[in-house]
């Protein structure tokens, strides 16, 4: 595949389903850059601001950001140079009215699937890094609303021709190669 070529590329699964890893191996691979919602809204979440203290809120709930405020965030950082020929987009959209606001384009959605027991158990023995909106709870109130609001965006992709689902419970080289594969 040639890297000038633009490719729209979407990461779903639930947390610690390897979205990141896979992400950023995917990103070097096709030389396309990777953008995490997560990644956007934790660093707003450290501001000092009204915006900043109602995001940390609800993130550290395990909520979800307001669509419409998720989706005018997100489309502006796509707006910026680097994005213009594709981009590898994690974390987004997980709503179906996300994905009715959002009018970038998606050429294939990855679905990194791993049971709710494996990413929980993942999450729990991740050393190290324990992030603030990484409680039990707000781990359990996110596989919850994975389920509930997510899954609708998978099948509506499913619909579209455009999903491509991987196991997600391989190790991390067998799964890039397994998303590499099935991208094509
Ligand atoms: P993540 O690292 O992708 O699990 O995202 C961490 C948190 O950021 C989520 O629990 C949400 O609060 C927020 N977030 C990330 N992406 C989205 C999105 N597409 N829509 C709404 N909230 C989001």
């Amino acid at each position: 595949m040639s890297g000038v070529e633009s490719m729209k590329i979407i990461l779903i699964g639930i947390q610690g389903a390897g979205k990141s890893t896979q992400g950023n191996l995917l990103s070097e691979k096709l030389k396309i850059p990777y953008l995490s919602t997560g990644h956007i809204f934790r660093f707003l979440a450290k501001e000092k601001t009204k915006l900043g203290r109602y995001i940390k809120e609800i993130m550290n709930a395990g909520y979800l950001i307001p669509d419409k405020k998720t989706v005018s965030i997100v489309s502006n950082y796509l707006k910026r140079p680097e994005y213009a020929n594709g981009y590898i987009l994690d974390g987004f959209p997980r709503t179906l009215d996300q994905v009715k606001e959002f009018k970038n384009g998606v050429d294939k959605v990855v679905y990194l699937k791993v049971s709710d027991k494996e990413a929980l158990w993942r999450l729990s023995y991740r050393n190290g890094d324990n992030r603030e909106d990484e409680t039990l709870a707000a781990l359990r109130k996110r596989i919850e609303l994975f389920h509930k609001l997510t899954e609708p965006v998978l099948d509506y992709y499913k619909n579209k021709g455009n999903l491509v689902e991987v196991d997600g419970e391989k190790a991390v080289e067998e799964v890039h190669k397994e998303i590499l594969e099935k991208i094509k």
